[in-house]
C-alpha cells in the first residue's frame, strides 16, 4: 500500500495531526490503530475533564469521539485492528491486522503510539504473584470496559493524578481505599478519606490466588503489613518507543522517546514523533495540540524541504529529568516542556550554552514531580546552531 502519510497510533495526537494534514490538502493520510476503536486513552476514561481548557463534562470517550469525527469528517482515512509492527524500509511499515500482515509505504510516517505503563514485575517488587494486582490501565479497562468487581479492599502504589483517578474508580467500583503510599518525601496532594503514606515503598505482596497484604517500608525504617485484597500500580508511564527502537530510532536518555527537534522531526528523515510517545503521560489537549503543530513540519517535508542537520543537543540537570523538544534546529515556535523529579516551590530556571547563559527566569508556578513545567521559548533564537550542548538547570 501506499500513502502521503501513515499516522501510528489513533489517539488524541495522532488524530489531530492527521485531521490537519487532511485538511491542508496533504494528500492520502493513513491512521493505523491497533485498538478495534480509534480513540486512544480517553475512550477508557470516564471522568470530565478533557478538552482546553479541561472542561468538567467532557468526558473521555466523548472527547475520542469527536477527535475520531474531526479526524474522519477532514478526510483522513482510520484503520482500527492494524498494528504496525516493524519497519520493511526507510518509510515503509510492516503491519498485521484483519487482512493480515502487509507493508504501507509512504512519504512520512509519524509516530504517535502514545505512553505505555510499566507492570509490577517491572518494578521488581518481591512476593507472590496472586490475581488483584493491577497497573491503573488494566484498573480502567476492567471497570469502565468490562463492568469486573474489584476487591473490597485495595492499595494504591502511587499517588500523583493517575493514582487519585485510580482510587476514585476503585470507590466508585465498590472498594474501600485503605492508603495511597508513595516514596516520595513530599509535595504530593493527598485524597480526602484516604490515608497517604510519603516516603514509603512496597517491599513485598503477600497472599496466593489473591492478595492477603502488602508489606511497607518507611524510609525510617518502620515497616509495616497493610491488609488488602486489590493492589494497583499507577503512574509509572513510559513513551511507547518500541516501534521507534526496531527503526533505529534515536531515543533521548531522559524522556526516553524518540528523540526529536521542535518541529518533531526524528532524527530519521521522514519520520516524526508527537504526543504521549515523547515524554509520557500530559493532557490530551497537549498531545492533540502537538500533533496539530507537527503538520507545519510534515507539510514542509511532504513539499521538499531538506532534512536539517541535527542542531545542538537539550540537556537537564537534576533536579530535572527530562526536557522535549530534545534537539534545536532553528527557532522554537511553542514552549519546551520541562519534567522534575523533586518538588521545588519557586523554581528558577536556568539557560547556558558553551557557558554562556541565554535566559534566566523564575517560573509562575511550583515544579513538581506530576506536572511539566512550560519553558517560553524565545531564548532559542539565541542558541548558537554551531556551538555545544544547551544545557536548562533548575534551583
Ligand atoms: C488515568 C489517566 C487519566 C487521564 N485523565 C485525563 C484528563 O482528565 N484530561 C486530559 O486531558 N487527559 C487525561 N489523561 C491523559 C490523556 O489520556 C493522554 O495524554 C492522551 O490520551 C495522549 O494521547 P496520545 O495520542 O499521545 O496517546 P494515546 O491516547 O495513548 O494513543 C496512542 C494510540 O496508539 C495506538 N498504538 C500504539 N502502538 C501502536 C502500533 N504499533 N500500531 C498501531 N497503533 C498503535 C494505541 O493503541 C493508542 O490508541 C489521562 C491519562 C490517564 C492515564
Amino acid at each position: 500500500m501506499q500513502a502521503d502519510v501513515v499516522v501510528v497510533g489513533a489517539g488524541p495526537a495522532g488524530l489531530a495531526l492527521a485531521a490537519r494534514l487532511a485538511r491542508s490538502g496533504a494528500g492520502r493520510v493513513e491512521v493505523l490503530e491497533r485498538d478495534q476503536e480509534p480513540g486512544g486513552l480517553p475512550r477508557h476514561l470516564h471522568h470530565g475533564g478533557f478538552g482546553r481548557p479541561p472542561l468538567p463534562w467532557l468526558r473521555g470517550p466523548e472527547y475520542a469521539r469527536r477527535s475520531v469525527g474531526a479526524a474522519l469528517a477532514a478526510g483522513a482515512s482510520v484503520r482500527t485492528g492494524v498494528t504496525a509492527t516493524g519497519w520493511a524500509g526507510p518509510l515503509c511499515l510492516e503491519t498485521t491486522g484483519p487482512a493480515g500482515l502487509a507493508r504501507i509505504t509512504a512519504r512520512a510516517v509519524v509516530l504517535a503510539t502514545g505512553a505505555r505503563e510499566r507492570p509490577r514485575s517491572a518494578r521488581l517488587v518481591p512476593g507472590t504473584r496472586p490475581q488483584g494486582v493491577m497497573t491503573s490501565g488494566e484498573l480502567f479497562q476492567a471497570v469502565h470496559a468490562h463492568g469486573l468487581p474489584v476487591g473490597r479492599r485495595a492499595v494504591v502504589v502511587g499517588a500523583e493524578p493517575v493514582a487519585r483517578r485510580a482510587a476514585a474508580t476503585l470507590r466508585q467500583a465498590g472498594a474501600e481505599v485503605v492508603a495511597m503510599i508513595t516514596e516520595r518525601p513530599r509535595g504530593v496532594a493527598a485524597v480526602p478519606g484516604i490515608p497517604l503514606l510519603t516516603a514509603t515503598t512496597v517491599g513485598e505482596l503477600r497472599g496466593r490466588g489473591r492478595p492477603t497484604g502488602v508489606l511497607i517500608h518507611h524510609r525510617d525504617g518502620r515497616t509495616g503489613l497493610l491488609a488488602c485484597d486489590t493492589v494497583v500500580f499507577t503512574g509509572d508511564f513510559i513513551p511507547d518507543h518500541e516501534l521507534a527502537r526496531r527503526g533505529g530510532i534515536p531515543l533521548d536518555p531522559g524522556t526516553r522517546g524518540p528523540g526529536v527537534d521542535a518541529s518533531f522531526r526524528t532524527a530519521v528523515p521522514g519520520v516524526f514523533a508527537v504526543g504521549n510517545a515523547l515524554h509520557g503521560i500530559e493532557r490530551a489537549a497537549t498531545a492533540a495540540a502537538e500533533g496539530a503543530a507537527a503538520a507545519a513540519g510534515v507539510l514542509a517535508h511532504l513539499a521538499g524541504a531538506p532534512w536539517p542537520q541535527p542542531g545542538p543537543p537539550l540537556q537537564v540537570r537534576a533536579p530535572l529529568v527530562w526536557v522535549t523538544p530534545n534537539r534545536l534546529t532553528g527557532i522554537a515556535r511553542r514552549p519546551l516542556l520541562l519534567r522534575s523529579a523533586e518538588a521545588v516551590t519557586a523554581p528558577v530556571v536556568t539557560v547556558t550554552q558553551d557557558g554562556r547563559p541565554l535566559w534566566r527566569r523564575r517560573l509562575p508556578l511550583p515544579a513538581s514531580p506530576s506536572r511539566s513545567l512550560r519553558l517560553p521559548p524565545r531564548w532559542t533564537a539565541r542558541v548558537d546552531p554551531e556551538g555545544g550542548p544547551v544545557v536548562i538547570a533548575l534551583t
